[in-house]
């Protein structure tokens, strides 16, 4: 099976990133959401939250080498409470070794504060359809 070129997310799943950004962000731990992006087609469609998360210092690492190699699983996406949506350098290291379509959600979490980046950290578009 080949690696799929993604090019656009449901909108249904982005507001559900969103939500869940926000929800994590008015818990009471303040903590950051975090989760592995599924497509099919090209499209985003789901996301399986991520069972390896460790939070520290004001980002996630996620272990990509819990879960069985799923073709569908192409990326990472996790929020940034702090509002800036650049990667961190951490972001950059997870970003490399955990797929080609990444997600960073900021506060506070509308359609406006998240970007997708690829492997290599470069801002990329995704349609939201
Ligand atoms: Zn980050």
């Amino acid at each position: 099976m080949a690696r799929q070129k993604v090019t656009a997310i449901t909108k249904k799943l982005l507001l559900d990133l969103l939500a869940a950004s926000n929800s994590a962000y008015h818990s009471e731990e303040r903590h950051e959401f975090s989760c592995y992006l599924i497509a099919e087609d090209g499209v985003i469609i789901e996301f399986w939250l991520c069972p390896g998360t460790i939070e520290s210092e004001g980002y996630a690492i996620l272990n990509p080498h819990h879960l069985p190699i799923d073709f569908r699983r192409v990326g990472v996406a996790h929020s940034h409470p702090t509002g800036n949506i650049t990667p961190s350098e951490a972001d950059l290291h997870l970003f490399s070794q955990s797929g080609s379509v990444h997600i960073i959600m900021g506060y506070p979490f509308d359609l406006k504060s998240w970007k997708a980046y690829s492997r290599d950290g470069e801002e990329i578009h995704l349609d939201v359809v």
